[in-house]
């Protein structure tokens, strides 16, 4: 018998999705993953205190937010089910949804909330001093008291890397920006908002050669890629910003994506091209990606699967 909904992706779009599909009555299945594009309960579970989600006024620690998530959903009636989704079926209907263990499930809607992951530097400093000074997200670390005053650098030569660089020279005393080539891949306005910034230096023609540290970060030791010349700074923090891998790779072009992979969806619905298939939470948001607007959108995905079944889909 096919279920009402299936929900894939357990991050805060994924469990909303599922609290609103609960309390809407309607049959359901929320497959939280397990090793596919991140870890069940999604990249919160890599940080620590989450500092801008709403109605913790001291913070909350990113796995209890999770944890908390999860139980909720599982109070409401949310039925989850630890696997990854290993191929989607969309041009039948209901449709079908096999787990990586060869399972096969039929819906008559799908949510996608399958998330993203940050690229990183394959480097085994990176991994070292990961939390420890570095990380992928300065809205959300970047007011940390560690940081304050000290030099900090963004690697990347993007919008979001620009983008980070101005939001950390709130807090650092300088911020570098590290990038491999001599002329940023961001915009024009973007450009020269980093080019003109009084706290910004860029290091143009460089690439990471290693993090310093000792228990926390300390330094970056770059290579000039004209000159081959060696040299290190100073910094107490490193924000890579060299893009992000929307976890879409399982639906194998079933559904339209921009050049990144990202789901398109709608403006301002979660519809994706797919009659009765919505997508939520960083897998269709290049822009945003907060917990916050993650868990905005896995309830509208679900309101918006109610809704659609209130007509028949397929
Ligand atoms: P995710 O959290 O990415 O969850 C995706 C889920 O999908 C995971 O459960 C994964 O296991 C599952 N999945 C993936 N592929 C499959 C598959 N094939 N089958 C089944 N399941 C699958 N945001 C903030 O607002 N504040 C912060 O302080 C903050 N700090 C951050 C710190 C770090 C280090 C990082 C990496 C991100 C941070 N963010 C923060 C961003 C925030 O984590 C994301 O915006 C949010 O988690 C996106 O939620 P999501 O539900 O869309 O996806
Ligand atoms: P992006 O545009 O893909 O830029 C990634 C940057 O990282 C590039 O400069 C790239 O260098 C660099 N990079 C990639 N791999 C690297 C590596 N291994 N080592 C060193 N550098 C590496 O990603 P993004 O900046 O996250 O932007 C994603 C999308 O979101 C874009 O469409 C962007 O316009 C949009 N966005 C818009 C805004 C805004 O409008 N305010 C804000 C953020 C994001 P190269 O340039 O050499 O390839």
């Amino acid at each position: 018998m096919a279920e009402k909904v299936i929900i894939i992706g357990s991050g805060p779009a994924g469990l909303t999705a599922g609290i609103y599909t609960a309390r809407a009555n309607l049959s359901h299945i929320l497959f939280e993953g397990f090793q596919f594009g991140g870890i069940p309960g999604g990249q919160l579970m890599t940080t620590g205190i989450i500092e801008n989600f709403p109605g913790f006024k001291e913070g909350v620690p990113g796995q209890q937010l999770m944890a908390e998530m999860r139980e909720q959903a599982q109070r409401v009636g949310t039925k989850l089910i630890m696997d990854d989704i290993d191929e989607v079926m969309l041009n039948q209907h209901p449709f079908k949804v096999i787990t990586s263990n060869g399972e096969t499930y039929e819906a008559e809607c799908l949510i996608i909330a399958t998330g993203a992951v940050a690229r990183r530097l394959p480097l085994e400093s990176e991994k070292k001093y990961w939390g420890r000074g570095i990380s992928a997200c300065a809205v959300c670390d970047g007011a940390l008291p560690i940081f304050r005053n000290k030099p900090l650098a963004v690697i990347g030569g993007g919008d979001s890397a620009v983008e980070e660089a101005t939001h950390l020279t709130h807090f650092g005393s300088k911020v570098y920006l590290i990038h491999r080539r001599n002329e940023l891949r961001a915009s024009n306005i973007m450009r020269k908002r980093a080019q003109t910034h009084p706290k910004i230096e860029i290091l143009w023609n460089k690439t990471v050669e290693a993090f310093l540290g000792n228990e926390m970060l300390t330094g970056i030791r770059l290579q000039d890629t004209v000159s081959g010349e060696i040299l290190t700074i100073d910094v107490a923090g490193a924000f890579e910003a060299i893009g992000h891998q929307p976890n879409t790779a399982f639906l194998r072009g079933q559904l339209s994506t921009d050049e990144n992979g990202y789901i398109i969806t709608k403006a301002g619905t979660t519809e994706t091209s797919v009659e009765c298939v919505f997508a939520a939470g960083d897998v269709q948001d290049s822009r945003f990606r907060q917990a916050v607007t993650a868990a905005g959108s896995g309830c509208m995905a679900a309101l918006q699967a109610e809704w659609r079944l209130q007509r028949k889909c397929g």
